[in-house]
């Protein structure tokens, strides 16, 4: 390791020597008072030091060190840094975000293209508060506890589906592994997977890690409903004739029961939306049971629907999930090194 102050190399950064003949100038972001040009690509930016430099620990210390004495490469009086790996649209949508501070990022509006780029320069430039500002978003809008969830009234499943290959990189690359249950857990509740392909279509975009993942947990829900949040009904259906103590309508309840079991049953072939359901929207039969077994009913059903909401993460990771919710670990999932 080399001694003494970092220079532009250290830093990942480079004053170099633009391909004048293909480089375009962005319009939106040329600034006739700017005093650098980053260059990605073939795009040009020329916008102001002071602006990077307060929303980038990197850029600020690339700007403190000494400018290069050769000022032959300027572009009007400014010097280029070449943003080499980068895409011109990553940099577009994050410098629009500075400069015209564009306010639009909120839960009900998250575009994600443009949350993959601010995460994605975000961590490589050390734009600190950006990086925090759409990963709270991120958070809020795919939430850990299940009131959070409840009280989450958008209905964005359809959303999470057309952009499930983003949304998973960007948890990925931003270590979100909180989120990762809440975002499989929707796309296998969105209906479009009742037919043929279902989360292995191709078109989206799915990664193998991810499907495996999808798999494994849906396998799990589908055990965890019956098992957790009707095992009441079966239970008391599998009684075979002997009325149980609680209930008042032995007959009729029986028979409400079996339909209950059976459509649940039925339901588990289309998407898994009753695992998380609650009772109003999943158990439309409970007004005809008894206000005995309904009460009973009910308290068992709302029990599994939290058992299930408190083992999501394990449905999806198994014992990784135990690593896993220390969200500062690096450690990858098995699942998916293998
Ligand atoms: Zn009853």
């Amino acid at each position: 390791m080399s001694q003494g102050p970092p220079t532009h190399s250290d830093l990942g950064l480079d004053y170099a020597e633009p391909e004048e003949t293909q480089v375009k100038r962005c319009e939106e972001l040329w600034f006739d008072d700017g005093n650098v040009v980053l260059q990605v690509g073939h795009a040009q930016f020329r916008v102001h030091k002071s602006i990077l430099s307060r929303q980038s620990t990197v850029f600020r210390d690339m700007f403190a060190l000494p400018q290069p004495n050769d000022t032959s490469d300027w572009v009007d009086g400014c010097p280029v840094i070449i943003m080499s790996g980068d895409r011109a649209e990553d940099w577009e949508m994050v410098l629009s975000t500075f400069v015209y501070r564009v306010t639009t990022m909120s839960t009900t509006s998250l575009i994600v293209p443009k949350v993959a780029a601010m995460v994605h320069l975000g961590r490589k430039y050390e734009f600190g508060r950006l990086y925090q500002e759409v990963v709270d978003l991120f958070i809020v809008k795919f939430p850990n506890y299940l009131l959070a969830y409840d009280n989450n009234t958008e209905n964005f499943e359809i959303w999470v589906i057309r952009n499930i290959a983003g949304i998973l990189a960007i948890a990925e690359e931003a270590g979100l592994w909180s989120v990762l249950p809440v975002v499989y857990y929707m796309a296998l509740t969105c209906q479009r997977f009742k037919d043929d392909l279902g989360i292995f279509s191709p078109s989206l975009n799915i990664p193998a890690h991810h499907l495996r993942c999808l798999i494994n947990g849906r396998i799990k829900l589908c055990r965890a409903v019956v098992e957790y949040k009707f095992n009441w009904a079966a239970e008391l259906w599998e009684s075979d004739g002997s009325p149980p103590p609680i209930c008042t309508k032995a007959e009729s309840c029986h028979k409400v029961r079996s339909k209950i079991v059976k459509k649940a049953f039925d339901q588990l072939g289309y998407g898994i939306r009753q695992a998380l359901g609650k009772w109003t929207e999943t158990v439309d039969d409970s007004h005809a049971l008894c206000e005995k077994c309904r009460r009973y009913g009910r308290r068992q059903f709302e029990n599994g629907r939290e058992k299930i909401w408190s083992q999501l993460g394990f449905f999806f990771f198994d014992d990784d999930w135990e690593d896993m919710i220390d969200q500062d670990t690096d450690i990858l999932p098995t699942g998916w090194r293998t």
